[in-house]
């Protein structure tokens, strides 16, 4: 009698996530070309620019977050992508240090919609209602949620950013240091 067959292994399942950034960081992750092919090969990717999931799913092995948290529809995403994935990274400076986000800290919310819908507005000066409200400050991920891979850059390369999927989908801790040559 010959065995079953050995069960197969699930796939990891990835995803990415953009808060408050300028999309420069998608932008690179994109920029890892034809290898998103060795991605889709090796991984499920359940959500994020190239899928079109609604709701962030349950059960995610590695969430990449752009961004960093600055008004109250962030805060719940974070929340939930912290909840749902077994390894959040944060990537790129936003997410990391909070940084172009961050510049509006010392000024509070205010002012900042102030100067940009009123001040600044020359028709229709009105504060927009319909949004998610700023929270006081702009802040890195990891000021809500645990992070487990912080991975810096204005934006990360493309290498770089490839470099720590695969690592992270290897099952290994991404050695930033190693892909420090990749920038
Ligand atoms: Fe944009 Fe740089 Fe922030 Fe990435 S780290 S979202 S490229 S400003």
């Amino acid at each position: 009698m010959t065995a079953p067959p050995a069960a197969s292994m699930p796939r990891p399942r990835l995803a990415t996530i953009w808060l408050d950034g300028c999309s420069g960081c998608h932008m690179s992750f994109l920029d890892i070309d034809e290898r998103l092919l060795d991605l889709a090969d090796r991984a499920d990717i359940v959500y994020g620019c190239l899928v079109d999931a609604k709701e962030f799913p349950a059960g995610v092995d590695v969430t990449l977050v752009e961004g960093a948290v600055s008004s109250t529809e962030d805060l719940r995403k974070i929340l939930e992508v912290r909840q749902r994935s077994r390894i959040v990274v944060a990537l790129g400076d936003c997410a990391v240090t909070s940084n172009v986000p961050g510049m509006r800290n010392p000024f509070g919310p205010q002012a900042v919609l102030s100067r940009a819908y009123l001040e600044n507005a020359t028709v229709n000066q009105q504060i927009p209602v319909h949004v998610p409200a700023l929270l006081e400050e702009s802040l890195p991920i990891h000021a809500y949620v645990p992070v487990d891979v912080f991975v810096p850059g204005c934006p990360p390369s493309a290498d770089r950013i490839f470099g720590v999927i695969a690592d992270l989908l290897d099952g290994r801790q991404p050695d930033l240091g190693r892909q420090s040559q990749f920038g």
